[in-house]
């Protein structure tokens, strides 16, 4: 069975290089859907609790909430650059508040302090999507990521491991030492 959870991403982006309108700067309203898999853990009757999926997804993708997302060699990025510093908001400011901590992975890397991440490839629904699954693999266990943007759609869908150890209680993974991180539930030794 599987959790299923959606938050929407507003970003905006360009394709460049690409012959059509989207090499021009522009803006979306993205929506994606998280399906995390696994057997229902009993306890609570629920594979995976939706706000904890919500939680650690947010976490990594609040950085592309209100960002700019550039692909590496995008001429655009050293001109927006060079603007934020000389505004002073290239390393911060005190109402850029939501931001989650800075990543660098194969794929893209954030710069929560000036709403920002370059990517290695173009940004498109695809692009995203595996940015995404590199980002949260291993702390979900993701069996479909699908991502809207405008008239853009793409899904993916992944293996899983299931039959995680989770609290009977909360819901959540258990750690290494079969404790719950949140609510301090002990598994029974065998
Ligand atoms: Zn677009
Ligand atoms: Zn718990």
């Amino acid at each position: 069975m599987r959790s299923i959870t959606t938050f929407d991403l507003q970003y905006a982006h360009r394709f460049y290089g690409f012959k059509g309108e989207a090499q021009y700067l522009h803006g979306h309203t993205g929506v994606m859907t998280i399906e995390v898999e696994d057997t229902v853990n009993e306890g609570v009757n629920m594979v995976f609790p939706c706000n904890e999926i919500r939680k650690t997804a947010w976490n990594v993708l609040q950085n592309f909430d209100h960002a700019l997302i550039l692909r590496e060699d995008d001429p655009l990025l050293p001109a927006i650059l060079g603007v934020y510093e000389k505004q002073g908001i290239l390393n911060g400011h005190p109402q850029n508040t939501m931001k989650g901590p800075a990543f660098k992975t194969e794929l893209a890397t954030a710069y929560p302090d000036a709403r920002l991440v370059v990517t290695k490839e173009t940004m498109t629904v695809e692009g995203f999507i595996k940015i995404v699954y590199d980002l949260l693999k291993d702390k979900l266990n993701i069996a479909k990521i699908k991502f809207t943007s405008g008239v853009n759609a793409a899904s993916m869908e992944f293996d899983t491991h299931n039959n995680i150890d989770r609290c009977p209680l909360c819901g959540i993974s258990l750690d290494d030492n079969g404790v719950c991180p949140k609510c301090g539930y002990r598994k029974p030794k065998p």
